[in-house]
Formats: structure tokens, C-alpha cells, sequence
């Protein structure tokens, strides 16, 4: 009796973890919305974490060795902003799977790689704000 109260320990306990490390269906739909702005990129995974950022007065984080983008709803707070750190993450993990890792991350072929995307992002509704990669206003097309 002790061993199968045990083994039932041991199997919820893993349960739990599993529970822990599932996507929850908003970091599921944003990952669904960035693959609709380009879906040819190795996989990766969306963490929204609600506490504090990882450093300062961070809104999101790529990490490259793992292909996680992580955005801090606690810098964040509006939808519209939301979405412009997911895709300005994106398009790290964009630039790094179709040129390696840059020596300098906000290179001016990233701004250019994340203004394609934001772009593609207005039309598709995705994205409802106006700024650009590096905070201008967008100029949409006639
Ligand atoms: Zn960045």
C-alpha cells in the first residue's frame, strides 16, 4: 500500500511539472499569430512571464540557444505593446536562423527585418499600432 501511495506521489508530482511547463493558450495564440507572419523559421516557444523583467526596464527577450521569446506583461501592459515586443523578438529569432548570430543584435538589417514584419503584421490585423522598429510612425501604403 505505502509503494502505491508513493508511486501516486511520484506520478502527480510529474503531472505538476508537466502542468508547470505547458504553453497557456495566450503564449499558444501569439506564437499562432508570429508564424502567420512567417512561418518558415525553425520552432520555437512564447513565455509570458508576469513578474519582474529578467533585467531592467526589459519588455521581452529572445534567447537564441533555447529559441525562447520571453515578454514581461508587467513592462508591457497594452495590447499594442504586446504585440510589438513579440514581433520585435521575432525578428531576432528570424535574423538569427537566416544569418547566425549578429555581433550586434539591433543591427540595421534587423530594424529592416522587423519593419517587414510589423508591416506584414498591420495588414494581416495582427498589429494595430503604428511604430516602427526603431519608434517612428509607420508610413502605410496607399
Ligand atoms: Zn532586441
Amino acid at each position: 500500500m505505502k509503494k502505491i501511495i508513493l508511486i501516486a506521489i511520484f506520478v502527480l508530482a510529474f503531472m505538476g511539472c508537466d502542468v508547470v511547463n505547458m504553453p497557456t493558450q495566450e503564449e499558444l495564440d501569439l506564437k499562432s499569430a508570429l508564424l502567420y507572419l512567417n512561418s518558415d523559421v525553425p520552432n520555437f516557444s512564447v513565455k509570458v512571464d508576469y513578474g519582474e523583467p529578467k533585467w531592467e526596464d526589459y519588455l521581452g527577450f529572445y534567447e537564441s540557444s533555447t529559441k525562447e521569446i520571453t515578454l514581461y506583461m508587467s513592462e508591457l501592459r497594452t495590447e499594442d505593446n504586446l504585440m510589438f515586443a513579440a514581433i520585435h523578438e521575432f525578428a531576432h529569432h528570424v535574423d538569427v536562423t537566416n544569418n547566425g548570430i549578429p555581433a550586434e543584435p539591433h543591427h540595421p538589417g534587423f530594424g529592416k527585418i522587423m519593419d517587414g514584419l510589423l508591416m506584414d503584421a498591420k495588414e494581416k490585423g495582427i498589429y494595430k499600432g503604428d511604430r516602427t522598429a526603431n519608434g517612428g510612425v509607420m508610413e502605410l501604403k496607399a
